[in-house]
């Protein structure tokens, strides 16, 4: 990933815009560039547009929507804010916090009711750290569903993406303004396309083994379950401008990934009564702090295994969501008539397993106190047949990134702007602060949206203004 002279580049094609990667990031910032009159190419390494986002349960977190009003929920961006900001303790930008937030739902609204994207208020549970539903998704609750109805609105709107090409360097002066890329295709032949404004758009650097050792070595081992090519290229180009990099140690893990079946078992089933044992058929933390710092307690348990137990009750939410149906037709759902037989099927020990669902059906009638801080009592105790699954603890993606101002412009160190250079989603600092307990649940596609159609626009702005 390197930084060419743009002095001398002579370039094949030109742009007004380009943005390197199509994810949500990618595509919601092309679509946004080209509303506002500028001509734009994205760029993506995949031979279709997939990334993180296609991973995703697609849920987008947004305030003060359309369809929260319809279904008579009050929310504000002042309460999201403070939702996002309580969860991360404060450490997060709070400008940066307040300007994602006013953007959220207004951005969703124009998904849905200019591109045709299939969003809705996702109802029936909580996220861990919200205070009202905000979560909106396609009708699957699946991130493919999502990237597809981007990538047909980016065919509609005219929106050209040249797929199987990895941005591999940029050309810039010595002042940082970005002249052109170089991009390869899986042949090895390259091709030079200069541009007016860039877009970063490739995300963070779960895929970069060395990146992921330097900056977050607490989960240098662990699975990586986000996009093999999010390779960190926007952290590298950035630094090698003298852009700024922040909170390169925060991310999205995950502690309910089906192992050794590898799909996603969704969080809502820990939301709504169901908790997790370890091997010896234990519990051993609050499973309602948040699922992105749960990966950290899961690897911390023998093998780096736990069991989610729940059951018919909640094995009928899980089937909402495609992932889980997934892991269910894969054969990851254990069911049983009584613990003893739950825990025979598992290879956990019977008795530890039938003395902790007893303890927790004992907290849910309102006895005694949970140890790990947990109240179980707003939701029905478990009743047989129970539910179990063999889960891991997963890195999903990175939250550090460029630092940008409130027009996702890339900043310098010394806080100026570099001249025509944009970031958005994974490429970007995130709104989690430092640290991985810092994630509320849907704060990777919030900045994906957002700071990708506020980067469109601003990157479109600037260059129809020098025309
Ligand atoms: C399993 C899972 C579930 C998740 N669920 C949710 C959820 O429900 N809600 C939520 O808010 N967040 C969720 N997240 C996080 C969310 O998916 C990401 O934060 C979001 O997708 C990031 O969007 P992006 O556009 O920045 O990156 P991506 O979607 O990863 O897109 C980046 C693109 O850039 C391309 N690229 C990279 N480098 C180059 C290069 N040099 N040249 C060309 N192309 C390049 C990649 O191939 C990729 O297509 C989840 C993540 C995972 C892994």
């Amino acid at each position: 990933m390197s930084i060419l002279p743009a002095t001398g580049a002579s370039f094949a094609a030109e742009t007004d815009v380009a943005v390197v990667g199509a994810g949500a990031c990618g595509l919601v910032a092309a679509l946004m560039a080209k509303e506002v009159g500028a001509e734009v190419l994205v760029f993506e390494r995949d031979p279709a547009p997939q990334g993180s986002t296609a991973m995703s349960s697609g849920m987008i977190m947004a305030c003060d929507t359309r369809f929260q009003r319809a279904k008579g929920v009050a929310d504000s961006p002042a309460l999201m804010a403070r939702d996002i900001l309580a969860k991360n303790k404060g450490e997060a930008v709070p400008k940066q916090v307040e300007t994602i937030c006013r953007e959220s739902g207004p951005a969703v609204e124009w998904l849905a009711d200019t591109h045709g994207v299939p969003l809705d208020l996702v109802q029936g549970f909580l996220y861990p750290g919200h205070s009202v539903l905000r979560m909106h998704a396609p009708p699957s609750r699946s991130g493919a569903e999502l990237i597809g109805a981007l990538t047909r609105a980016a065919e509609r709107a005219g929106v050209d993406i040249v797929t199987r090409a990895q941005v591999t360097a940029l050309f810039a002066d010595g002042d940082g303004r970005v002249a052109g890329l170089r991009y390869r295709r899986p042949d090895g032949k390259e091709e030079d396309v200069g541009c007016r404004a860039l877009v970063l758009a490739s995300s963070g650097f779960g895929g970069n083994k060395a990146m992921v050792r330097r900056y977050i070595p607490e989960m240098a081992d662990a699975l990586y379950f986000g996009h093999a090519g999010n390779q960190g290229d926007a952290m590298l180009w950035g630094e090698a401008l003298g852009a700024a990099l922040a909170d390169m140690g925060a991310y999205q893990g995950h502690g309910s990934v089906a192992h050794p079946h590898g799909a996603l078992v969704t969080w809502a089933l820990m939301m709504e009564g169901g908790f997790q044992v370890n091997a010896r058929g234990e519990r051993f933390s609050n499973e309602h702090r948040g699922y992105s710092e749960q990966a950290v307690d899961v690897i911390a348990q023998p093998g780096g295994i736990a069991w989610n137990i729940y059951d018919v009750r909640l094995d009928a939410l899980g089937c909402e969501f495609e992932d889980y149906r997934q892991a269910a037709t894969a054969g990851a759902v254990l069911s049983a008539p009584s613990a003893e037989a739950l825990a025979e099927k598992a290879g956990l020990p019977p008795q530890a397993l039938a003395r902790t669902i007893a303890a927790v059906a004992a907290l849910a009638r309102g006895e005694g106190r949970d140890p790990f801080g947990r109240d179980f009592s707003a939701k029905p105790a478990l009743a047989p047949p129970y539910h179990a699954i063999r889960v891991t603890g997963a890195l999903f993606h990175t939250q550090g990134g460029l630092v940008v101002d409130e027009t996702a412009r890339v900043l310098r160190k010394d806080g100026s702007r570099l001249p025509n250079l944009f970031a958005g989603g994974g490429a970007a600092r995130g709104i989690s602060g430092a640290h991985v307990w810092g994630y509320l649940s849907g704060n990777g596609l919030l900045p994906a949206v957002t700071l990708g159609r506020i980067a469109g626009r601003e990157a479109a702005r600037l260059v129809t203004a020098r025309k």
